[in-house]
């Protein structure tokens, strides 16, 4: 039983559920309730009717984030299930897709559908809900190059919207910047309008999607537990000699580090993982030691990329 009441839905709530399964370093203590809403009504009634003390946190499929190991206060939520996945074409360039479809999905739909310019998705292995609070990217494009109009709700079930960057229409515009959105930070995104850059044949598309996935795993651990680049490179994109993370990594002597069951990747040296055992303290102890290390060696202040939530253990 949770310390607070939980509203009648109609999708699941799993009580005291680990969060560890729920991410991609397979770390992260419980929180009091997990719910995975049928579909936008539900969500909207429960949040509505939930206590408004009670905090909310949404996950997408947690590929960027340190569930701490006390874990998360209140209500954790979760967009999965068909209905969340589903992805449609509208025309020609312009697709919807509901917060919980994978990127690659939206990327293997927009080819299907002949549309160029949403390749670079494939790379990213999250969800477009969590692509948009990330400002995912990768091969030069980002998220927001894409977004047309974003739906969602705040935290008291109210619905919001926004446009996308330079897009007309009556709604607020959403702004972003390099893996970071100014979206309000209660927001949880429901569905995504997308566009691409213009149309093609799909099988060519597909052919570069394939291409980049082959490229993906030769160059970066994604077979293991891990949440991508741990830290952001210090300069902006676009930056001339733009310093990368990971060669200041590199340098100071990190590839293969570990702390208890936590290792630097070494593959690639931005990517932290965890051997089998590590837990959540260990991962960010690792980081830390990074940091420090990179700091007295380069001069170098790295900023996590990843974002660490939830209680450490002896907050719980
Ligand atoms: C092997 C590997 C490679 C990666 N490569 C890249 C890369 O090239 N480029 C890149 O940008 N990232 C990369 N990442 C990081 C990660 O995949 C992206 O940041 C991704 O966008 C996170 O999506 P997610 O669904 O996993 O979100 P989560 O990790 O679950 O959540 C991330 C944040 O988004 C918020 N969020 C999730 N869903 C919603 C929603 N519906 N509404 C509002 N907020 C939401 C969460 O609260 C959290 O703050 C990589 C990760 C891995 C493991």
């Amino acid at each position: 039983m949770t310390a607070f009441p939980l509203p009648p839905v109609r999708g699941k709530i799993l009580e005291k559920a680990s969060l560890a399964p729920y991410t991609w370093f397979r770390v992260g203590g419980p929180t009091d309730a997990l719910f995975l809403p049928a579909d936008e009504d539900d969500l909207q009634g429960f949040l509505a009717a939930l206590d408004p003390a009670v905090p909310v946190t949404v996950l997408g499929v947690g590929s960027n984030v340190i569930v701490r190991d006390g874990g998360i206060e209140g209500v954790v939520i979760r967009l999965m299930g068909k209905y969340w996945g589903e992805v449609e074409a509208l025309d020609g360039i312009t697709l919807s897709a509901r917060a919980g479809a994978l990127d690659l999905s939206v990327a293997k739909a927009a080819a299907a559908n002949g549309i160029r310019g949403l390749e670079f998705l494939s790379g990213i292995p999250g969800s477009v809900g969590g692509a948009t609070r990330t400002n995912a990217g990768c091969y030069g494009s980002e998220l927001r190059d894409t977004l047309v109009a974003l739906h969602g709700f705040r935290r008291d079930g109210s619905p919001a919207a926004y446009r996308g960057p330079g897009k007309p229409g009556a709604q607020p515009e959403a702004h972003f910047s390099y893996r970071h959105t100014d979206l309000p930070d209660d927001l949880i995104v429901t569905r995504l309008i997308l566009e691409g850059t213009g149309a093609d044949d799909p099988a060519a598309i597909q052919a570069d999607i394939a291409q980049l996935q082959a490229r993906r795993g030769e160059t970066q651990p994604i077979k293991e537990k891990t949440s991508g680049s741990t830290f952001a490179n210090p300069d902006p994109p676009g930056t001339p000699d733009q310093r990368s993370a990971w060669k200041l990594i590199d340098a100071a002597g990190c590839r293969g580090l570990r702390v208890g069951g936590a290792q630097v990747s070494p593959l690639h040296c931005n990517f932290l993982i965890n051997t089998g055992n590590a837990t959540a303290a260990d991962l960010e102890a690792l980081g830390e030691l990074v940091r420090r290390r990179v700091f007295e060696t380069q001069g170098v202040e790295l900023r996590w990329e990843v974002r660490r939530i939830g209680r450490l253990a002896s907050e719980a």
